[in-house]
């Protein structure tokens, strides 16, 4: 086999890793340099304006306008010192990525002479066109307009010359066109949510944050080869391939030494990830060959959103510096493991107490097992949605296949925490304790930090697991924004609790001490969310029986997940808090049906282009170079020599006939489909009828493909192979 077989693109092939250049030798020396954070608004900013922004990033609230200039005018300054020429309002639109448009900060005066401006108007608000971005039905109906509003709770940035100001995304009617605005507001209800608990044990507890610490996987694939596969270009996986016959059945690859093009390419990109603040601090090989993940020192919810989607662009960007596409797809491949962005979550006090560690003395422990129950409990009640929210044509690869959680939304203590729960429940009975239950319970309780010492197990296949000082919420897809399932995690935690805190001051009004109370209810929570609890193998098909038998929902298809959208539970939920209107939800529903038939849509063309005009002329012609040598057999030899010769050469020739002659009819019959899809007016029609019957197709039409792949010359195989994709670097 010749190293490189695609001679187009040979120049573009690269082995040696590419020279990184550090900024200087320890990272704290450059960390945040294009920040400005508080240390640098405090340089940029009068005392009596930098007090005002402080405030807000706290408190989430709006800044005074001329409070604006001021800041925009430190901004700016600030901002051209690092280089700065440009401005934009960076925003999360309901997509895959992140927007920007860049705005000069040049001016021009009556004379024309040119200044640099910037005021707190222009820092404050922007409108960007809504129509481009999703927005569902209300393009219909509404003025197209939209504008983003300045998020003083996240410090702008300075890339590449241009100022970023992270901001919202609202359409003219005001309806929520983003993930950053609903996450804005359910951590306002958490907190809020999370200090009345807090007040029963520690009354100088002023605020709760909710925490995020992300760890993202990935694939690096040579951009050569990358760029000779256009399922890959157009559609971020491959729709077709056979599995390499080594795949990841050795274990070789996780934790491995990482290879030197690859470091140099982290390296960089962490470089540049450090001078912006985003704490990126481990880096490692993952289970599935050229599969890496990196994770940050976790932050405060939004920041660390906003670092995440900051990072996956930078590492994009870096990765074409280093002639590598790095695929955040959710299964670029089939065979080997997929991609996904596991959710580290807690909760914080700014009394600097993890809301989900247990503490030293009893009360906290206490204050620990309601935050905990209260977080199950909500994961019970609220796990379609939080589904609904992680489902896409991409993690449907994930989930439900056996190879990442599966679609039953389930919770994962560990061995002794789960004994302690199920103890809880039957030590605690609805009438008064006696001094003895009393007395046992305590000493129980007060054993939980030993237990979570020796809470070594580490269930991996649990879609939501405790993991000692924080959930773990694995099933999040590597493409996601993780606004999208925190803001329902957080949600519903802070429904939970304030149902909670209600119904155990109720019980202090009817004169039960607040103790008797708090474990009264957290017990009627654990029976309630009982069901969701399953300490067992989570991929096994033993548990999908168990599961129903418990009633727990498995929905493995899109369409139908995303239902949970529109539901009036869900609704009910989102209103009670003002979070998104039912209105919202619609739209947040229709944009998750639309992309999802976009994307099947895109990879169905891709497929049948390939297969069309790729992969059966190449088979035809191999089958044709068979023929000619059949023939040419022939005339040297005597019959019997002949059909001793050829006998096995037809066959491969009658094999391919069959192949190509199957894939051909079924990319008519699929195309066939994808019409009649195509011309379903109603959006929920169409959905369901790519799901059902375009989708099928997938699978056949690969069959075939990868069955040739093995049969057809390597040489004119049109396509990098998986050996090739996996194991070049
Ligand atoms: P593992 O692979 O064992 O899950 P990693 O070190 O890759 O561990 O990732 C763990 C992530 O969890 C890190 O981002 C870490 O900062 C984060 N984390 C730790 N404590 C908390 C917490 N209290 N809240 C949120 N995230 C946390
Ligand atoms: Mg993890």
């Amino acid at each position: 086999m010749a190293i490189f077989r695609f001679k187009a693109l040979e120049k573009l092939f690269i082995r040696e890793p590419i020279k990184v250049d550090f900024p200087s030798e320890k990272v704290s020396d450059y960390f945040g340099t294009n920040v400005f954070n508080l240390e640098t608004m405090q340089r940029y900013l009068s005392n009596n304006v930098f007090g005002n922004v402080k405030k807000a990033t706290k408190s989430g609230k709006r800044i005074d306008r001329k409070i604006a200039d001021h800041v925009a005018n430190g901004m700016k300054e600030w901002a051209i010192s690092r280089g700065a020429t440009h401005y934009t309002h960076w925003f999360h639109p309901l997509t895959d990525s992140t927007a920007e448009k860049h705005d000069a900060f040049f001016e021009l005066d009556r004379n024309g002479k040119s200044f640099e401006s910037f005021h707190g108007e222009l820092l404050a608000q922007q409108e960007p066109d809504a129509s481009s971005f999703p927005n569902g039905s209300i393009r219909n109906t509404f003025e197209a307009r939209g504008y983003t509003a300045w998020d003083p709770s996240s410090p702008a940035f300075v890339i590449d010359k241009t100022l970023f100001i992270p901001t919202i995304f609202i359409s003219y009617t005001g309806e929520t066109l983003d993930y950053k605005a609903p996450l804005l507001k359910s951590l306002n209800i958490l907190d809020k949510a999370a200090v009345k608990v807090c007040h029963y044990f520690d009354k100088n507890v002023k605020k709760v944050i909710a925490t995020l610490g992300w760890e993202q996987e990935y694939f690096l694939v040579d951009e050569a080869l990358y760029l000779a596969r256009p399922d890959l270009v157009l559609t971020k996986r491959t729709l077709m391939g056979h599995t390499s016959a080594k795949g990841q059945q050795l274990d070789d690859h996780y934790f491995s030494s990482i290879p030197e093009r690859v470091i140099a390419y982290m390296k960089d990109f962490e470089i540049e990830a450090h001078k912006l603040g985003i704490p990126v601090k481990t880096r490692h090989n993952e289970v599935a060959p050229n599969q890496f993940e990196c994770a940050p020192i976790f932050e405060e919810v939004n920041l660390a959103n906003d670092h995440n989607q900051l990072l996956m662009d930078i590492m994009r960007k870096t990765a074409q510096k280093h002639k590598f596409k790095v695929l955040f797809h959710e299964k670029p491949f089939k065979g080997i493991n997929g991609s996904g962005k596991h959710n580290n979550w807690s909760m914080a006090t700014d009394t600097y107490v993890n809301l989900l560690k247990p503490g030293r003395t009893p009360k906290k422990n206490l204050q620990f097992l309601i935050f905990l129950i209260n977080t199950i409990k909500a994961v019970n009640d609220y796990g379609d949605l939080l589904r609904a929210s992680i489902m896409s044509a991409g993690n449907q690869h994930r989930l439900g296949s056996n190879e990442a959680p599966p679609s039953i939304i389930s919770v994962f203590l560990g061995k002794e925490l789960n004994k302690m729960l199920n103890k809880l429940e039957k030590s605690v009975s609805n009438k008064k304790m006696t001094a003895d239950e009393k007395k046992s319970l305590q000493l129980d309780i007060g054993k939980i930090p030993e237990i979570l010492l020796d809470n070594t197990d580490r269930n991996r296949t649990s879609p939501f697991a405790f993991t000692g000082n924080r959930f773990e919420f694995r099933a999040v897809g590597s493409t996601g924004n993780c606004g999208g399932p925190i803001t329902i995690l957080n949600t519903a935690v802070a429904d939970r609790l304030n149902l909670f805190t209600d119904e155990v001051d109720k019980l202090i009004d009817d004169n039960i001490k607040k103790e008797d109370a708090i474990f009264q209810v957290l017990r009627n929570y654990i029976i309630d969310s009982k069901n969701i609890r399953f300490e067992g193998n989570g991929y096994s098909q033993k548990w999908i029986k168990e599961a129903t038998k418990r009633g727990l929902s498995n929905i493995t298809s899109p369409p139908e997940s995303f239902k949970e959208y529109i539901s009036e539970k869900t609704a009910k939920l989102f209103e009670k808090y003002n979070i998104l209107s039912k209105r919202e939800l619609n739209l947040r529903y229709e944009v998750k049906i639309e992309e999802f038939t976009k994307k099947i849509q895109l990879e169905s063309r891709v497929l049948g282009d390939l297969a069309m005009n790729h992969i059966i002329p190449t088979a035809v012609n191999y089958q044709k170079m068979l023929v000619d040598s059949i023939k040419a057999i022939k005339e040297v030899f005597d019959v019997d020599e002949y059909i001793k010769l050829t006998a096995r050469r037809k066959e491969v020739v009658k094999n391919i006939a069959h192949h190509t002659t199957s894939i051909s009819k079924k990319v008519q019959l699929m195309i066939k489909e994808r019409k009649k899809s195509n011309k379903i007016e109603d959006i929920i029609d169409k959905v369901d009828a790519y799901y059902e019957n375009v989708i099928p197709f997938f699978d056949e039409i690969r069959y075939n493909i990868d069955k040739l792949e093995l049969i057809v010359d390597n040489e004119l195989w049109p396509l990098p192979k998986y050996r090739e994709l996996l194991f070049n670097r």
